[in-house]
């Protein structure tokens, strides 16, 4: 579904070179559930950004399906990005002065620009509200990030994620915030995605 070949990245910073990815290749099929595990400052991160359009590698190729991606415009990239890639991150990024519920159809908003966002806002709402449901989060709609535990804030995450119906969840340390127990929650959640709805999940964790 996914395969980057031959990947290389470097970070340049005045006359500083941090070569971060040498030749990385990777494969993932359709309903896959990968992890990626490596110590901090390995490229983890680097490598996530590059498989979701977020960068784009020096050299290689990243294709999605029969879609070469690395290659894209960054208008493009940012339209497949919305189209197919659901992100989680380590700190949740929700944004602060929204409610749990405005959270999650941010994403929404951004596909379907001003007027048509109107038109379907209600219908919108309602999958938003599922998702909420899904997430076990229902009675937490209205409140805002700040009000909310840690593995809240994370399935809050999930769901805003999952609003643009991906086809692939990258998943960056989403449990890497959290204590033991509420870090299993979040992985049996994932794992439920990945089994039941078949979502092909990525995501990188570092080794302790
Ligand atoms: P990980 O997620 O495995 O901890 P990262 O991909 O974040 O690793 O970083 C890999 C290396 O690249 C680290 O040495 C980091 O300092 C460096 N790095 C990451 N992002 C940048 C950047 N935007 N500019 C310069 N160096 C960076
Ligand atoms: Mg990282």
């Amino acid at each position: 579904m996914l395969s980057a070949t031959d990947l290389y990245k470097t970070y340049r910073k005045h006359k500083l070179e941090i070569p971060v990815l040498q030749g990385l290749s990777i494969h993932v099929e359709q309903g896959e559930f990968l992890s990626i595990v490596g110590q901090s400052g390995s490229g983890k991160s680097t490598l996530l950004h590059l498989l979701g359009t977020l960068d784009v590698p020096d050299r290689g190729e990243i294709h999605f399906e029969d879609k070469r991606l690395d290659s894209l415009s960054k208008d493009q990239r940012d339209y497949v990005r919305n189209q197919l890639f659901g992100f989680i991150f380590q700190f949740y990024h929700l944004l602060p002065e929204l409610t749990t519920v405005e959270n999650i159809l941010v994403p929404q908003m951004i596909h379907h620009g001003i007027f048509s966002w109107l038109r379907h806002r209600g219908e919108l709402r309602k999958r938003a509200m599922d998702l909420l449901e899904r997430m076990s989060l229902g009675h937490r709609a209205t409140h805002k990030p700040r009000e909310m535990s840690g593995g809240e804030m994370q399935r809050a995450a999930i769901a805003r994620a999952l609003i643009n119906q991906p086809r692939i969840l990258l998943a960056d340390e989403p449990t890497g915030n959290l204590d033991e127990s509420t870090g299993r929650e979040i992985m049996d959640l994932l794992h439920d995605l990945n089994r039941r709805d078949g979502l092909t999940i990525i995501m990188v964790t570092h080794n302790s």
